[in-house]
């Protein structure tokens, strides 16, 4: 359980981070050249769960697709993890 708010939202929630640990991604990351397996959080994923790539062209294209989908994000981190994983597992 996170300190933050369960409120329903209309895009990411910042700080959110889920898709920076949940899914795999096979993309070259800086300190993790082979890219993250899924449910690994990213070494670029700061403690506030914010990207320190934003805005840097090293940021993986892929990361940019990541964006809020209300019944994959739900109303809270949590459910974001959750799910994202299990869609990992089924796909
Ligand atoms: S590079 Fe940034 S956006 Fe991509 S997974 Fe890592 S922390 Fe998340």
């Amino acid at each position: 359980m996170s300190g933050e708010p369960a409120l329903p939202a209309a895009q990411c929630r910042p700080g959110c981070g889920a898709c920076c640990i949940a899914p795999s991604i096979s993309s070259a990351i800086p300190g993790m050249p082979d890219g993250k397996p899924a449910g690994v959080r990213c070494v670029q994923l700061d403690p506030a769960n914010l990207c320190r790539l934003f805005g840097d062209p090293r940021r993986p294209a892929v990361c940019a697709r990541f964006s809020y989908d209300a019944e994959l994000c739900g109303t809270h981190r949590d459910a974001a993890l959750q799910r994202i994983a299990a869609l990992e597992l089924a796909t």
